[in-house]
C-alpha cells in the first residue's frame, strides 16, 4: 500500500538512481525539495531543464560543455601537444580543480573491464589514437585501479606504433599521508617509484 502519490513516488524513483543515493537518501531530498518548491525544487526543476537542453559532449574530446568543441579545446593559451587521458570527465574536473595541467584532455568514458564487458571499442580509443599524432606528449591519468592500470597498459601498448612519448601519474605516498598507514600495495608502488633528490 502506498500512500504517496504517483509523482512524489516518481521523483523518489529517480533521485535514488542518481550516485551515493539509496532509497533513504532518495526519499529525503525528495521530501526536502517537496518543503523548499520556491526555493529549491523550482529552480532545480529549471536547471535541469536548461542543462539537459544545452549541454552536449565534445566531439573531439569527450568532454560536457554547452559548446563543441568545448571551452578547453578551444582555449589558444592551452598547449595543444600536451594530451592527457583521463577515465572520466569528473577526473579532467578534478585535475582542473588542481590547476597543475595546461595541456589538452581526451576522455575516454571509462576504463577497460572484462567483467562489466567494457571494451575498448566502447571507449574513446580510437579518437585518442588519432589525436596522439599530433602530441609531443601522453599523459595517462588514469585511476590506480586494476581497471585503470589494464586501461593505461592497453593505450601504452595501442600508443607504441605512434611513437609518441607516454606517461602516467605517480603511484605512492598521499600528500600528508603516514608510511605506517599506508596498505602494501601503495607502499611498494611508492618505493618503486622513488627518485633522486
Ligand atoms: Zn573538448
Amino acid at each position: 500500500m502506498s500512500t504517496i502519490g504517483p509523482e512524489i513516488e516518481r521523483l523518489i524513483q529517480l533521485l535514488s538512481k542518481l550516485p551515493g543515493f539509496g532509497p533513504r537518501s532518495a526519499r529525503r531530498a525528495a521530501l526536502e525539495l517537496l518543503k523548499k518548491r520556491e526555493a529549491l525544487l523550482q529552480p532545480l526543476a529549471g536547471a535541469l531543464r536548461d542543462a539537459a537542453a544545452a549541454i552536449k559532449t565534445c566531439e573531439t574530446c569527450g568532454n560536457l560543455d554547452t559548446t563543441t568543441p568545448c571551452a578547453l579545446c578551444r582555449d589558444e593559451r592551452r598547449d595543444a601537444r600536451l594530451l592527457c587521458v583521463v577515465e572520466d570527465v569528473a577526473d579532467l574536473w578534478a585535475l582542473e580543480r588542481a590547476g597543475v595541467f595546461r595541456g589538452r584532455y581526451h576522455v575516454l568514458g571509462g576504463a577497460l573491464s572484462a567483467l562489466d564487458g567494457i571494451t575498448p571499442e566502447r571507449l574513446n580509443v580510437s579518437a585518442l589514437l588519432a589525436r596522439a599524432g599530433e602530441a609531443d606528449e601522453v599523459i595517462l591519468a588514469m585511476n590506480a585501479t586494476v581497471e585503470g592500470q589494464t586501461t593505461a597498459h592497453y593505450l601504452l601498448d595501442a600508443l607504441a606504433a605512434s611513437g609518441v612519448k607516454v606517461t602516467r601519474l605517480a603511484h605512492g605516498v598521499p600528500v600528508g599521508g603516514e608510511l605506517d598507514y599506508l596498505d602494501e600495495g601503495t607502499l611498494s608502488a611508492a618505493f618503486k617509484a622513488r627518485r633522486a633528490l
